[in-house]
């Protein structure tokens, strides 16, 4: 049983780039914005922070010509978020509901109550939980094996080397055809015999002459030593059962997503992979007053820096919503705090009664 109540303006979910970004907008405006992320966890692979957690070198974050190791860039963005007053709470959260504002967050410890809700709680590769593939030093992640060839790829070690990547969809074809710029070669290794990605991505990757498709076959093992790091992998044809090893320098893992939105099923508009959907013009979920930026809500760009651009975006959304003005929705009509609704076409105003006023300030004031 939640033992304390919090009120809160603007209470965020998630500490990547994203999260601490909205923090250190609507901390500087004033708004004192709660925080709240999951306890690191080996079992769960939570790590407060979001995935440059687990990363080396970042080299394209725009700010730092030498590049930044990834801990180190989520710590400057943090201590950022804290000087403009920004409070922390390392707590799993239980249950949301959104039925109603304010809205209601339940924690083994806490009841919070909140006039918006950022949401930037990020998406988590999928891996195949195979032996090499975990962090340095259990495995060879961040040491040659990554789920993020823009982020990786160009990194030295890689330069003219064989690669693997690993899937058949639109991102496995994404990433081989990225990694063709640098890689002396790219493998893209795949279950089945047929692609699962569109067909103008795969037609760019069966026509690069620097990948070749290996069919049909599985990784079985990521090989390599402890200063080198990955040298191969070890594979297994599902057809024939024939077993094999493939030299290479690093392996991309590019099986999938997993966007952590559970705690927002059957409240928030998803697609079909679990994304939320938010409007063209704004962060703004189909519920009043939630926003979503981060990886959570896209699975297209997926960068540290556009998340933190959305992370804006959403503090600046709510600093609007709070401040009474209308915001953007996914349903293309605009909606106050007050639940007025501008329609699509910009002509009118609904009331929270239902009565509608036109919205130009000449006959709105010829009503009043
Ligand atoms: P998908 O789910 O589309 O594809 C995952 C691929 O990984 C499949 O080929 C699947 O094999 C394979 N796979 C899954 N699990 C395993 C496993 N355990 N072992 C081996 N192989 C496995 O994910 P994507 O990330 O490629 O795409 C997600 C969404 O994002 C899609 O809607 C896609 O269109 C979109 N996207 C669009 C892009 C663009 O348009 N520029 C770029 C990237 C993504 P199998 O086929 O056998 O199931």
């Amino acid at each position: 049983m939640p033992t304390q109540t919090l009120d809160r303006e603007v209470v965020i979910i998630g500490s990547g780039p994203a999260g601490l970004t909205a923090a250190i907008y609507s901390a500087r405006a004033s708004l004192k914005p709660l925080l709240i992320d999951a306890p690191a966890d080996a079992e769960k692979q939570t790590v407060p922070g979001g995935q440059l957690m687990i990363t080396t070198d970042v080299e394209n974050y725009p700010g730092f010509a030498k590049g930044i190791d990834g801990p180190a860039l989520m710590e400057e963005f943090r201590k950022q978020a804290e000087r403009f007053g920004t409070e922390f709470l390392e707590e799993w959260i239980d249950s949301v509901d959104l039925s109603e504002r304010p809205f209601l967050l339940k924690t083994r410890n806490y009841e919070i109550s909140t006039q918006t809700l950022i949401i930037a709680t990020g998406a988590s590769a999928m891996w195949l939980g195979i032996p090499g593939e975990a962090k340095v030093p259990d495995g060879f992640g961040g040491n040659g094996v990554s789920a993020c060839a823009t982020c990786d790829g160009p990194l030295p070690g890689f330069r003219n080397q064989p690669l693997v990547v690993v899937g058949g969809g639109d991102t496995a074809m994404e990433e081989a055809t990225f990694l063709t710029r640098y890689a002396s070669k790219v493998y893209v290794i795949h279950r089945r015999d047929k692609l699962r990605a569109s067909k103008i991505m795969q037609d760019k990757a069966l026509h690069n002459e620097k990948i070749e498709f290996v069919w049909n076959t599985e990784v079985e093992e990521i090989l390599g030593e402890d200063q080198a790091g990955v040298t191969g992998v070890r594979l297994r044809n599902v057809v024939t059962n024939d077993e094999s090893r493939l030299p290479c320098s690093g392996v991309f893992i590019a099986i999938g997503h997993k966007p952590n939105t559970a705690l927002f099923k059957g409240q928030l508009d998803m697609d079909d992979i679990g994304y939320l959907i938010t409007a063209h013009r704004s962060t703004a979920t189909n519920v009043p007053g939630v926003f979503a930026c981060g990886d959570v809500q896209d699975n297209c760009y997926r960068q540290a820096v556009t998340a933190a651009g959305t992370g804006c975006m959403a503090a600046l959304d709510a600093e609007r919503f709070l401040d009474h003005l209308p915001v953007a929705m996914p349903s293309g009509e605009e909606v106050t705090i007050e639940d007025e609704h501008v329609t699509e076409d910009h002509q009118a105003i609904i009331r929270a009664d239902g009565s509608m006023i036109p919205n130009h300030p000449e006959m709105a004031a010829k009503e009043e």
